[in-house]
């Protein structure tokens, strides 16, 4: 913040040139718009300690904050999408592909994982929103897959943390195959009475919540998440009606039954770990 206003532009300044305080040093609420240091607010697992808003992280802070010292091992690290349909939108999809790891650093919007949480032996997949709105393409279906058939070989509990848009529209039929494929490997593990707890986080919606995040022994969510299928929009304009106030907000989908219960992320990590130790 700058305490005065320069009315002419083209004169420049270091004050004008530089930010204050370097990036990342403060955090402002998006919801109370209050501001706290960024270190309060990580250690805070990412939520207000104003107002409880939970920020949306991605699988690197939830890997942090629910194994033991954050030790894991990563599952299939390197799968990337092929492009079966030769898709091309406002750019070929290989080039949003490529684009898409080169700003996010991850290599899709999923990535599996096994380790320790209070002792217990697990194994998580995290969705990553900020990879191509978090869609569910082949890489994310076979990697979920792939982590189930780790949970079943392994007998260990299986943890899903869903943050996504949907089905992946640049795979078509093939991101949609993934449903069919993700909700019979976790048949597999009801099977073999392996627990399966699925976390919704903000937002989890279309072909990921009609699919292996409404599967679970127990689905939990964190406050105020949205979680649907088809958006707000799209409804209030095909029922023609306005939409009932937190209409699919976390605690909305609670009430209305879909939902076991919803945890706060600083109680993670010990809800989890209570209930995989009840489940087994
Ligand atoms: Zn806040």
């Amino acid at each position: 913040m700058s305490w005065f206003i320069r009315k002419e532009k083209g004169i420049n300044t270091p004050t004008e040139m530089k930010r204050e305080a370097p990036d990342g040093l403060w955090y402002q609420c998006p919801n109370c718009k209050k501001i706290m240091h960024s270190r309060e607010h990580k250690l805070n697992a990412y939520t207000c300690v104003h107002c409880n808003y939970h920020e949306k992280i991605g699988s690197d802070a939830y890997f942090a904050l629910l194994f033991d010292d954050g030790a894991f091992t990563e599952l299939d690290a390197n799968m990337t999408s092929a492009d079966p349909l030769k898709f091309v939108d406002t750019k070929p999809y290989p080039e949003r592909v490529k684009a898409s790891i080169a700003k996010t650093n991850l290599k899709d919007a999923v990535r599996s994982a096994y380790g320790k949480m209070n002792d217990l032996d697990v194994t998580v997949a995290c969705m990553d929103f900020n990879f191509i709105g978090g869609s569910m393409g082949s890489v994310v279906g076979e990697k979920i897959a792939r982590a189930i058939d780790h949970s079943l070989k392994t007998r260990t509990p299986f943890l899903m943390i869903s943050r996504s848009g949907g089905a992946r529209m640049m795979e078509a039929g093939y991101s949609l195959m993934q449903m069919a494929k993700t909700s019979a490997k976790l048949a597999l593990l009801a099977n073999e009475k392996i627990p399966y707890v699925s976390l919704l986080t903000d937002p989890t919606t279309g072909g990921v919540t009609a699919s292996f995040a409404m599967l679970g022994d127990f689905n939990i969510a964190e406050p105020g998440a949205l979680i649907g299928f088809a958006g707000p929009r799209v409804i209030r304009e095909t029922i023609g009606k306005n939409l009932p106030e937190g209409f699919q907000s976390a605690e909305f989908v609670l009430e209305h039954g879909f939902l076991d219960f919803i945890v706060d992320r600083k109680d993670l990590k010990e809800k989890l770990t209570a209930l995989f130790k009840m489940l087994q």
